[in-house]
Formats: C-alpha cells, structure tokens, sequence
C-alpha cells in the first residue's frame, strides 16, 4: 500500500484503503507546542493526515502518512511538541491552531508521575495511584488517557480505574470497570478494551444510588489491590482514576470515599479551585493534591451530545467500532431468565422492617416482572454456577450485555439483542434503567 500525495485544495482523492477523501482539504502548519483543535459535527466525517514531523492526538503518536478519521460527534486535538505539517479533509465545524495549551503542565505531571514509579521500583513499594477530578467537561478523560499513553509508551502497564458511569470508556454506560492499559489508545476507537473488569451500577449518575457506587469503588480497589499483590509490573505503575464531573455534596463524598479506597497518592484537579481546596482540606496530608488548568479545547457538550455519546458507546458494543460486529437476536420466555434490580425505591423509615435501614435498601436485590415496561432496557449478564443463591451477585463482574428489543405478553417471550449467539450463559440479569433504540 502506498499513500497518496496530499490532495490539492478542493480535489478529492482515494486513499489506500479505497475509500474516498471527499471535500475540501486544508493543510496546517503546526509550531513547536501548538495544537490543531477539530470539532466535528457532521454530517461528514473528517480526515487527517500527517505529512511531516511528528504529532500526536492525546498522547497516541501519529503514523505519518496514514489517514485517520473522525466521525461527527468527535473532538480531538492534534498536538507537536516539534512541529509538524498536517492535512485535512473535510468540512469541521471547528478547525484552528492554539499556541495556548497546558501541555507542558501535563507532561510534567507524567514526569512526576515516573519518578514515583522508578521510585517505586527501586525500594519495592507501589507506583503512584492517581485520582483525577474536576467539574464536568474540563478534560478529565483525556487527561487520564494522556497519562496512560504517556505511560504505556515508556514501558509502563498503568490501570485505568474508570468511575464514570455516564462517559465511561471502558464498557458501556451504566458500568464501572477497570482495565490494564498494554498499548496506548487507538486514534479513533481509543483504549482496546479486550479483557475489562466491569461491574453493573445500572445508572447514568452515581446518585442513583450512591451507597452501591461507592461499594463498587471499593470492590474495584480491592480487586486492584488483589492484582497488584500478584503483579509487580501492575503495582509499580499504579492506576488512573477517572471520575464524573459531579462534584458536590454526594459527589464530591464519593470522589473522598474512592481516593481512600484506593488510597491514592496523587489527586490532579482541573480546572476548579474551589475543589482543590476542599479536596486539600479534607485528603491526608501524605495525599499530593495538585491543580492543573484545563485546556481551552475541552469544550462543554450539551445533555443531547451527552446522550448520544452514550448511545454510541452501546451501538459500538453491539455492531463494533465500525459496524463490523454482527450481535444475534433470539427470543427467550420469562422462566427462563431472573432479573433483578439494584436497590428498592425509598420508603418511610416508619415501614422499613425492623432493624432495617434506608441504606440495606439500597444495596437489596429486588426481582424484576418481565413484561412490557422492561423494553429497550440495557441489561448486564452476570454468570452464576449452578444452584448458587443470588447473594452477593451485584458485586460479581459482568460478563456481557443485552437489549430487549421486545416483550410478547401473550406468548411470554423476550426478543434480546446479545452479542453472543443463543442461549444466554447461566446467569442472573441486572437491569438498568439505561434504554436503547436499536435504529440499525
Ligand atoms: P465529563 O465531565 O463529561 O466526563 P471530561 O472532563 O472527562 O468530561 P473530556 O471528555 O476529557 O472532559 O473532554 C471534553 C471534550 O473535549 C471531549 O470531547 C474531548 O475530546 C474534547 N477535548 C479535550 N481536550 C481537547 C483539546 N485539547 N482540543 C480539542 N478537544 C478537546
Ligand atoms: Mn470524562
């Protein structure tokens, strides 16, 4: 395969993969230190290529003459520590080079973050576990995947520890979950996420019910820790926390209870001063609390953008990246399967049976009906062996998710979508109250 010449302004050209770069095509020339900021909002996609000098889009090095591709709904920044030229195909709707970003602050952050590490190393201890926290869309994603690149291109094998039920990038939303970072991030699919540990919350929003979201934290970092017993590479390169933008009162409880959960070292806080100062003010001492502006790329996405992002990462589950995968629909009956869901509505403590509170109720399973409000419902699979009791399964992993597509009363059967052929494994289903159109 050979790549094309740069295609004049205006002209179309094939790449190497027979699809066609249409629209206008713009070539930047980056500065040491600057960045090309794209926004992408469709409807078409658009497509870059590195022509000369080295880049990288949130610390994944890019291939030189090798198109990437930026579906509607992307924002990224293409970022030089040297310079370098790039071209662009395609209409964004935002596309300008910034000589203002805190990349420098970034990197040094890795460098602190590595000498822990070779510390760590040298005297047998563990490498830094870092938190990082901040109001919503301030780039605590990217920071924790720039981190984790930075880390895993200098031989390192972090763990992202995602806490981020609604944004998550580890599995679909409504999860938690944690993953081994081998090799930095796809460009356009992000982190590989091959063998994740997930676990179902069932909920965009921690305050769903925030007692089962900070015993999930602690599962996660017990798991972790089980982890880094057995693994010293593991242990010396320590993890990355990332959390939800919910930054006050319940919130804010839950950012405190996961730093002491996993015992984090470090806490990086963007962007918002005021939560550096409570977190500084509450945390331990020996916690290194560090503020860090964000960039002025990261840039706020409304509840529709949200959502759809939220879509997508379920669409992806099911169809792939790139709509490769082809998920199975079959139909089960209602006794077939056992649902449940986490947590029963609050009730007056004055009903509460005796010896009961309010935060049992939380953490209770509580069977689910099939009928027809469970349509559309995204559901976690989590395999039980044999004649095991239900106690405990929210805390056990999940293996997988479904859809219902569709609920037939008369003939008490539900139509799933699963990634997996039928039958389902042996297993208990958690519901979400997180729904998806299947639209394909
Ligand atoms: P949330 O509160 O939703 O979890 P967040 O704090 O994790 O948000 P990010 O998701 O990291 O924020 O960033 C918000 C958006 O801005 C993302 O779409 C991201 O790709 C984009 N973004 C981050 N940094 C840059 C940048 N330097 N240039 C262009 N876009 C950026
Ligand atoms: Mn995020």
């Amino acid at each position: 395969m050979s790549a094309d010449d740069p295609a004049p302004a205006g002209a179309s050209s094939l790449d190497s993969d027979g699809r066609s770069s249409s629209g206008p095509s713009t070539k930047f020339e980056l500065d040491r230190e600057t960045e090309l900021r794209l926004e992408v909002e469709g409807p078409a996609p658009v497509r870059i290529e590195l022509l000369t000098g080295m880049a990288e889009v949130f610390g994944t090095e890019l291939t030189r003459n090798k198109k990437y591709t930026f579906p509607p709904g992307s924002r990224a920044a293409v970022f030089t520590w040297h310079g370098c030229t790039v071209q662009l195909w395609g209409s964004p709707d935002v596309a300008y080079v910034s000589k203002d970003t805190p990349m420098l602050l970034y990197l040094n952050a890795h460098v602190a973050l590595e000498q822990m590490r070779m510390q760590a190393e040298r005297e047998g201890e563990r490498g830094p576990r870092v938190l990082v926290a901040g109001p919503s869309d301030v780039g605590k994603s990217t920071l924790c995947r720039m981190l984790l690149n930075y880390a895993v291109r200098t031989g390192r094998r972090p763990t992202l520890i995602e806490l981020d039920v609604g944004q998550g990038s580890v599995s679909v939303p409504g999860t938690v979950g944690a993953l081994c970072v081998e090799r930095p991030a796809d460009v356009e699919e992000g982190f590989s996420a091959q063998a994740p540990l997930v676990y179902h919350f069932g909920s965009t929003t921690p305050g769903t019910n925030i007692k089962f979201y900070n015993k999930l934290t602690s599962r996660l970092a017990n798991v972790f820790n089980l982890r880094c017993d057995s693994n010293r590479r593991a242990s010396v390169s320590g993890c990355l926390i990332n959390t939800c933008g919910w930054v006050k009162g319940s919130g804010y409880q839950a950012l405190i209870h996961a730093a002491s959960a996993f015992e984090v070292d470090v806490v990086l806080v963007l962007d918002q001063e005021r939560l550096y100062n409570d977190l500084l003010r509450d945390l331990p001492h020996f916690v290194r609390t560090v503020l860090l502006p964000k960039s002025g790329g990261a840039s706020e996405r409304s509840k529709d953008c949200r959502r759809e992002s939220r879509d997508l990462r379920v669409r992806e589950y099911f169809y792939g990246p790139r709509a490769s995968l082809y998920p199975h629909a079959f139909e089960v009956k209602f006794s077939e399967v056992r649902v449940y869901k986490v947590g029963a509505p609050s009730i007056p403590d004055s009903c509460l049976p005796l010896g009961m509170s309010q935060e049992d109720n939380q953490l209770k399973l509580v069977p689910v009906t099939p009928g027809r409000d469970m349509a559309h419902h995204l559901l976690s699979v989590v395999p039980v062996d044999g004649g095991t009791a239900e106690e405990g399964i929210e805390e056990r992993n999940v293996v997988g998710f479904i859809v219902i597509t569709g609920v037939d009363i008369e003939r008490q059967t539900l139509t799933v979508l699963s990634p997996a052929p039928r039958p389902l494994p042996k297993s208990v289903l958690l519901i979400m109250d997180i729904r998806f159109m299947d639209l394909k």
